[in-house]
Formats: structure tokens, C-alpha cells, sequence
């Protein structure tokens, strides 16, 4: 396809720049803490973290289990600090965050916390299915994982979110009105759609669908509620109604199922070979966590142009409900004109970065779908 490109859609040295930064420091990061897991098992560290964490836990397996999480946790903390504190103030140099030192320290403080929740619950459930079931514990452990998964998607908008941004009902009449007529169209009911104070934060604008059945909602930053038009916010809501529409939260879960099915699957295998190789004396000496986590980590890595691709394929859906939705597809255009200035996104980025990193289409092909369905609508209707 060849895109015709008028010279407002070419990218701004300022938005490659700050792109190509952002992406490198993924990078980085990436790399360090894969390096870290190689070496602390290659090295010998992990055996002897277990072996400090045995002391300080009064040999206690679950409670030197989650001290050898919380050591592994804050070592990699203080790896990877660096990198946070820049994307910090890349964030700052480019004039899109609002948000002070003490604020962003703050919320690393609590986002170490949530993790160190999070990542002990799942280590505890993990290793005591280990023990219990040592030859289908990937099987047992799979199926606790997506229940917790399930849950945690529930609760993210209620508990999780919140310690992070305020949340509010949307209180304009208007939207509202508009949000109805749009949910009858889809002969769907939304449960809420919430304002979101991200302008405490950031300059950038953001819009999504969260939360599973009763939680189930649409929140919309407040940096979009209060610059966009009515039009506009209105295309917004549409394309996330095409989520909703599309079920898909439900099916990006069956897809993690599935993959989160395998990636067991090749950790028990991974780890009975380690066994084998007298790397490990037992399945259970949790001393080989980093070895499941490296095993999640290349699954990762190896899987995301695809899940990429699909949630790509996902995000055209949506837009493709946007426009069928609304009533002239340029409030659709300029939100997207006006997004992509405001968060610093590149319009055009080359094939390869699209294809690995990105989990939206490029803004440039998602306007020349919505001009094209444009033209193609106003044909019909002066047929
Ligand atoms: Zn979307």
C-alpha cells in the first residue's frame, strides 16, 4: 500500500528523538535484567541468597522464600533505578510529565510494594504446588495462575489503579447522553465510565477499557475530557466500545491462557532438566526462581511481535466499530491528529519497530483507514 503522506503527518525530529530514547532505555533495561538472572545462576548467587534468606527466615521454606523475593526484588530495584529516574525526567525534558520528584519517588515506593505483593503470592502459589504435585505441579499452578489472573483483572480497576491515579464518575450530561445512544447502537450496556485525573501526572492524553464484569468501564483521562470536542471524545468512546463490543478483554485472557499454558509447560521441562543436571538437587529449591523467571522472560520476548500483531489486529477492530459508529469519521481524525501531538507519537515509525514494538497501528495508517472509509461512505452516500 502506498500511503500519501502530506507533510503534517511526517514526524517531528522531537518526537523521533524522544521516541528512539524511550525505546533504547527498553531496551537497557531489558538486557540488564536478563544479564542479572544469567548471572545470578551461572555465578552461584542465587543458591547463596537462598542460603542467607534460609537464615534470616528461621528455615522456614515460606518465609525464606518470600525474604529471597524481597532480596531478589530490591536488588533488581537498585539495577534498574537508574533507568526509571531517566524515563522520569525524559519525560520532563520533553515537556510531557507534570509530575515532581517527591510524587514520582512516591509512586516507586508503592510500585515496588504492589510488586513485591504480587510477586509473592504467585512465588508462594508456585512453589507450593511444587512441592505438593512435583510431576503435574505446571498443570496445577497454570490453572491458580489464571484464576488469580482473572481476579486481579477484576480488581485492577478498583484497587489497583486507585493507588496509582483518583478515578471519578464522569459527570458531563452531554458525553453521557452520547455514550447511551452509543451503547444501544451495539445493543450493549457499559457500567461506567470513569474521569481520570492523569493530568496530576502527565500532559499526555490516554482512553481505555478495563476491568471484567462488574467492574467492567471506560476511563478517560481528564487531559482529553477537557480538550477535546464533544466530537471527538465521543470517536474516543466509540473505539473503546469496539473493545467491548469485540469481547476483547475476554479474548486476550483465552490467548494469555493458552501461552500461559506453554510457558508452564517449558518451565517444568526446564526445570527437570536442571534437576537432571545437578544444577538443582530438588524441583523445589526455589533458588532456581530465576531460572522460571528467564524461562518467562525469552517466551516474552519471542512472543511479542505476535501478540503485537494481534493486539494490532484488535486495535483496527475497534477502529473499524469507531467509525461505523459515529456520525462523520473527522472528529475520528483530528483526535487522533490531536493525540499523537499531545503524547509525542510517532505517526510514521519504520516497519520493524511497528511490527516488534508497537501494540497500535501506526497513527498514519490508522488515518488513512478512517480517510478511506471516509471517502468510501461519502460515495455511497451520493449514490
Ligand atoms: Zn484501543
Amino acid at each position: 500500500m502506498v500511503e500519501d503522506q502530506t507533510p503534517s503527518q511526517a514526524d517531528s525530529p522531537e518526537a523521533q528523538r524522544y521516541n528512539r530514547i524511550r525505546r533504547w532505555l527498553g531496551i537497557a533495561d531489558f538486557v540488564v535484567g536478563f544479564v542479572f538472572l544469567v548471572v545470578l545462576l551461572a555465578a552461584g548467587w542465587s543458591a547463596w541468597l537462598r542460603d542467607v534468606a534460609y537464615r534470616l527466615g528461621f528455615q522456614n521454606y515460606s518465609l525464606s522464600l518470600f525474604i529471597y523475593l524481597l532480596l531478589l526484588l530490591l536488588i533488581s530495584k537498585g539495577l534498574g533505578i537508574g533507568f526509571d529516574y531517566y524515563g522520569f525526567s525524559l519525560e520532563r525534558r520533553y515537556k510531557l510529565s507534570t509530575q515532581r520528584f517527591r510524587s514520582w519517588a512516591w509512586d516507586e515506593v508503592k510500585g515496588f510494594l504492589v510488586g513485591l505483593v504480587l510477586g509473592a503470592m504467585v512465588v508462594e502459589l508456585l512453589y507450593f504446588t511444587l512441592r505438593q504435585w512435583p510431576q503435574h505441579w505446571w498443570i496445577v499452578a497454570w490453572a491458580l495462575f489464571m484464576g488469580l489472573f482473572i481476579i486481579l483483572a477484576q480488581l485492577a480497576p478498583v484497587v489497583l489503579f486507585p493507588i496509582f491515579y483518583k478515578f471519578e464518575p464522569l459527570d458531563n450530561e452531554d458525553l453521557r447522553r452520547r455514550l447511551v445512544v452509543l451503547s444501544e447502537r451495539a445493543g450493549t450496556r457499559v457500567r461506567g465510565v470513569y474521569r481520570w485525573k492523569l493530568s496530576e501526572k502527565s500532559k499526555k492524553a490516554n482512553a481505555a477499557l478495563t476491568g471484567l464484569g462488574a467492574t467492567r468501564r471506560i476511563i478517560l483521562a481528564d487531559t482529553l475530557l477537557d480538550n477535546y470536542t464533544p466530537e471527538e471524545i465521543e470517536a474516543v468512546l466509540a473505539h473503546e466500545l469496539g473493545h467491548h463490543v469485540h469481547r476483547h478483554i475476554l479474548k486476550s485472557i483465552f490467548v494469555q491462557a493458552a501461552i500461559t499454558l506453554f510457558g508452564f509447560w517449558a518451565a517444568n521441562w526446564t526445570l527437570h532438566y536442571a534437576v537432571d543436571q545437578h544444577m538443582f538437587e530438588e524441583l523445589s529449591d526455589f533458588a532456581n526462581l530465576p531460572l522460571l523467571a528467564l524461562v518467562s522472560v525469552v517466551l516474552s520476548f519471542v512472543l511479542m511481535p505476535a501478540l503485537n500483531a494481534y493486539s494490532r489486529f484488535n486495535e483496527r477492530q475497534a477502529d473499524r466499530y469507531a467509525f461505523e459508529s459515529i456520525a462523520r469519521v473527522e472528529p475520528f481524525i483530528s483526535s487522533m491528529n490531536k493525540l499523537a501531538e499531545q503524547n509525542l507519537a510517532e505517526r510514521t515509525p519504520s516497519k520493524w519497530v511497528e511490527w516488534f514494538f508497537h501494540s497500535h497501528p501506526a497513527i498514519s495508517r490508522r488515518l488513512a483507514a478512517a480517510e478511506e472509509w471516509g471517502r468510501k461512505h461519502e460515495m455511497h452516500s451520493q449514490v
